[in-house]
């Protein structure tokens, strides 16, 4: 499979070098040529497949022959090592628990496999360094899942006091091949240095730098696998369903799209967000005016430019009925994140982290007119927002053993101003 860039058509780059660059030269992000059928054979197999099974023949063609088959199945199988359970919530309503990696969120699929193909195709050429700006979750996933991986080091950027307590420490306590740069700024600053890192002359000439940003094709790819892996466990398949995505830069939901273009059978996507709405406010209106972030207690969906917007728009052919007529958007306040987690512990002991509150909250209005089943992506254990949390559930969250032991270690970063001439001499 080929790859061009969504600023140009015509520039073409295989899948190895897809990977290695994270960004096409002219600073667009890379796109199959093409979006592969599965087979009928495999959804009447679905039940029977494991996920890394399932992560094998979605992405196999989109790897085409830069990995031997056997690669793959060892890579897949190595990187996507935890469960992924559709538990159900309560009637009509399951959510997909996607944060059962070892960071405890969902970016540890897309990292875990990008990390593992990036080693592999780096691996005869120069040191790699990998820049990642994080608005809390991506950082840790990415950090961990690169750790101790030979030729590469990974810079974590992330926005001064914005991320919580455990998201920090679980990126600033690595040490080893991972460096923490702690911004004067927001997420969208952290976001926009990288990008302008990636096409400055000087940096291109001096160092190899990639992305792990869910702008890596590497990362948003496997991130279809999960959306099979709901279908697989879902009891009635004849009744059509809806899958709610709590979005911030769109890397999720874009990764859904591609797998309902590969033919996996739902009836809609639900965009959730927090009052940064510019999408819903597209899907709306039919126009996109990006605009700076606002923080909220759903942080990680701090972000007024979402990154993989354009990618979104390629799939559809930049035609907004159609967007619309697929994908319903809606936005929610902190309040109301607050009040569905108080009320989901209290009515179905079911504790939501707030990116799930939102996820839910888009799940129900869009089901209040439509009388189907309904799937609400679960993006991060609830306990990676303590604070937030444990108040709306009576201190009855506890925190995971792998969380209090990254919460003991020293934090250790580097402050760095909103700009890329800081990040350039740190890099140089
Ligand atoms: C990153 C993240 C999101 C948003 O995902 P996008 O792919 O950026 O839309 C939602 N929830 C959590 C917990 C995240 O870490």
């Amino acid at each position: 499979m080929n790859y061009y860039s969504t600023n140009n058509k015509s520039n073409k780059v295989s899948f190895k070098e897809a990977v290695v660059k994270g960004l096409a030269d002219d600073k667009g992000l890379f796109f199959p040529e093409e979006i592969p059928q599965l087979p009928k054979s495999f959804f009447n197999e679905i039940e029977q497949l494991s996920i890394s099974e399932i992560a094998y023949r979605f992405l196999k063609p989109y790897v085409g022959n830069d990995l031997t088959n056997n690669e793959l199945i060892d890579l897949l199988n190595d990187a996507l090592d935890f469960e992924i359970p559709l538990i159900k919530v309560h009637d009509h309503i399951q959510t997909l628990e996607l944060f059962h990696g070892p960071t405890l969120a969902f970016k540890d699929v897309g990292a875990r496999v990008m990390a593992r193909f990036l080693s592999k195709f780096a691996a005869n050429d120069n040191k790699v360094t990998i820049l990642v700006a994080t608005s809390g979750d991506t950082g840790s996933a990415v950090a961990s899942g690169f750790l101790d991986v030979e030729g590469i080091d990974v810079l974590v950027l992330y926005p001064k006091a914005m991320v919580s307590e455990i998201q920090e420490k679980q990126f600033t306590t690595l040490g080893k091949n991972i460096i923490a740069l702690e911004v004067k700024g927001s997420f969208d600053d952290c976001q926009r240095m990288v990008k302008e890192a990636f096409t400055d002359k000087e940096l291109k000439e001096k160092m190899q730098l990639s992305s792990a940003n869910s702008i890596n094709i590497a990362r948003l790819l496997p991130q279809a696998v999960y959306y099979f892996a709901a279908y697989a466990q879902l009891q009635d398949k004849a009744k059509p369903f809806a899958i709610s995505v709590p979005s911030g830069n769109y890397g999720n939901l874009t990764a859904g799209v591609i797998a309902k273009k590969s033919g996996l059978p739902l009836a809609r996507f639900v965009a959730s967000t927090n009052i940064n709405d510019v999408v819903p406010e597209y899907l709306k209106k039919g126009i996109f005016k990006a605009r700076p972030s606002v923080s909220t207690i759903s942080n990680a969906m701090d972000v007024g430019n979402p990154s993989n917007f354009v990618r979104l728009l390629e799939l559809y052919g930049n035609n907004w009925d159609k967007i619309k007529s697929e994908i319903i958007g809606y936005s929610f306040t902190d309040e109301q994140t607050r009040e569905a987690i108080r009320s989901i512990y209290k009515n179905h002991n079911y504790i939501l982290d707030p990116h799930g509150a939102v996820a839910y909250l888009g799940l129900i209005e869009y089901l209040k007119t439509n009388k189907i089943q309904g799937i609400f992506l679960e993006t991060a254990h609830p306990a990676k927002f303590y604070d937030t949390v444990q108040k709306e559930v009576s201190g009855k969250l506890e925190i995971p053993q792998r969380l209090k032991e990254s919460l003991k270690k020293e934090k250790k970063s580097i402050q760095i101003g909103n700009n890329l001439s800081e990040l350039k001499d740190f890099l140089l």
